[in-house]
């Protein structure tokens, strides 16, 4: 049954948020909703009234005895401290299953006291973006926020042209980012208390350990590398990982100017405003371990109460993320490749092929699938530098006695159908023009990304143009 709570409200002084219910809209209108979520969260049957549902889902109506809030947070966005919070979207509150808290937040619910110079809206396009790109993310098996509904505002939203407004319900295991400990940290004088708060949330059981502050470090940095190295598998890229975007929790938040990487090349970026490419496909673990420096510093007083001391450990704690994340991410490359009994020639292997799928502009989802079923480009095999490379991985493939086992490994790590630019793009014209019928079809096939299929096909030089967007 839905029953929202509200502990962050509850347990954190006034500075952490600001009550806000959610700006009511003209005409709303359900255009999709996730069954199966619902049944997950144990709320499919409080919305099986429609018109309860895009009620409460576009925020015209507030459910009796919940505190609807926005989030107070800081952030560091491409290298720059920014205040923030939430601008366009507010806690509905929080919905407890099994034990388990999920928050249940609106975005593009209206104007806040966080909205700074924006309309606190969102265009329906980037929602309904944002819930394919989620759910593919959860079916592919990458951690990520996930998306129970969106509702369509019925009022214009203004941008470089009038669109259609849109409103998203995002369930996550938290909004808690990065930037809202430096928001603690520096604006709050509650860092403490805001610590302990996350800490019981998502780590209850290092609140016994001595230093609990250093080892949530450690957990937060865990996550983040086996979310990055999810992300390096499947080819997604972030787009905008500022601070206030990375999830404490360790889920993927925030699908603004994401994509998935179709033609393999390490400084792949689509977003409009990343000119540098800090947020490029390849530099992404970099860019992680950035951002955890700047958790880091935010928690370092709970560290240790003499500075030198608390940077120390710290600093040892941020040393050891290349060598993790380099292992870590090893063993994942491996695994799609099939290699079952990895060896440390395997970094060479590895890296010889992402040179040669740049060389060539191959498509990195497809690639890996055209090796399991021997069905290599052309380009590639006419090219004798691959045919070597092909033996030498025929050789580390060869090292499990069961060829089985590699074959497995490469069909639960190589997803087939992934989220490509082209058929989002058509998904969305289609959804906005009021046809709904692409977009659950492309849904449904996200959703069985790894079943044996045949592979997409993107037409060509169709991502050299494409660019995606912040703040739509
Ligand atoms: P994002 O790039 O989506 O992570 O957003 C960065 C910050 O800008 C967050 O604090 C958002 O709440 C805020 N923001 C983005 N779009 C809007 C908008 N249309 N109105 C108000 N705030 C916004
Ligand atoms: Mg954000």
């Amino acid at each position: 049954m839905l029953k929202l709570e509200n502990s962050y409200r509850a347990q954190l002084p006034s500075q952490f948020y600001e009550d806000q219910v959610p700006i009511s809209v003209a005409h709303p209108e359900l255009l999709c909703f996730n069954d199966s979520l619902a049944q997950d969260l144990k709320i499919d049957e409080d919305f099986s009234n429609p018109d309860l549902t895009k009620n409460i889902l576009s925020g015209k109506q507030v459910l009796k005895n919940t505190n609807p809030i926005a989030q107070a947070y800081a952030g560091h966005q491409f290298g720059q401290f920014t205040m923030l919070g939430d601008g366009r979207a507010v806690l509905l509150g929080e919905q407890v299953v099994d034990g388990n808290r999920f928050d249940v937040q609106l975005k593009g619910s209206g104007i806040t006291k966080y909205s700074r110079r924006g309309d606190g809206r969102a265009t329906l396009s980037s929602m309904l973006r944002e819930y394919l790109m989620s759910e593919a993310m959860f079916y592919l098996g990458v951690k990520t926020t996930r998306s129970l509904a969106v509702v369509k505002t019925g009022e214009p939203v203004y941008r470089e042209k009038i669109f259609d407004g849109g409103v998203l319900t995002r369930i996550a295991q938290s909004h808690i980012r990065v930037g809202t400990f430096e928001y603690a940290r520096f604006y709050t004088g509650q860092l403490e208390t805001f610590t302990k708060y996350v800490i019981e949330r998502h780590d209850p059981d290092l609140l016994r350990h001595d230093n609990y502050a250093l080892e949530f470090l450690k957990n937060v940095i865990d996550r983040q590398i086996d979310l990055i190295v999810d992300w390096m598998r499947v080819g997604f890229i972030h787009g905008v990982m500022n601070t206030d975007n990375m999830s404490i929790a360790g889920e993927t938040i925030d699908y603004g100017p994401c994509a998935f990487m179709n033609t393999y090349h390490p400084k792949t970026v689509f977003s409009s405003i990343d000119r540098q490419g800090r947020y490029a496909f390849g530099n992404q673990p970099h860019i992680a371990h950035w951002n955890l420096s700047i958790l880091a510093n935010s928690i370092l007083p709970l560290i240790a109460k003499n500075e030198k001391e608390a940077v120390a450990s710290a600093e040892a704690v941020l040393h050891t993320f290349p060598d993790e994340f380099a292992r870590r991410y090893s063993a994942m490359m491996c695994a799609k490749l099939g290699i079952t009994h990895s060896e440390s020639s395997d970094n060479q292997l590895v890296d010889d092929l992402l040179a040669l799928l740049a060389k060539h502009s191959i498509d990195y989802t497809n690639f890996f699938v055209s090796l399991r079923y021997d069905s290599i480009d052309n380009r590639l095999l006419a090219d004798q530098t691959f045919m070597t490379w092909h033996s030498r991985w025929q050789k580390a493939f060869n090292r499990s006695a069961n060829k089985e086992d590699g074959l497995a490994f490469m069909d639960q790590n190589n997803p087939i159908i992934i989220p490509r630019n082209h058929l989002i793009e058509e998904s969305l014209s289609d959804a906005i023009a009021g046809n709904m019928f692409t977009f659950n079809n492309l849904l449904q096939k996200l959703s069985k990304p790894y079943a044996h299929q045949d592979t997409q096909q993107v037409p060509t030089g169709y991502d050299q143009n494409y660019q995606t967007f912040c703040g739509t």
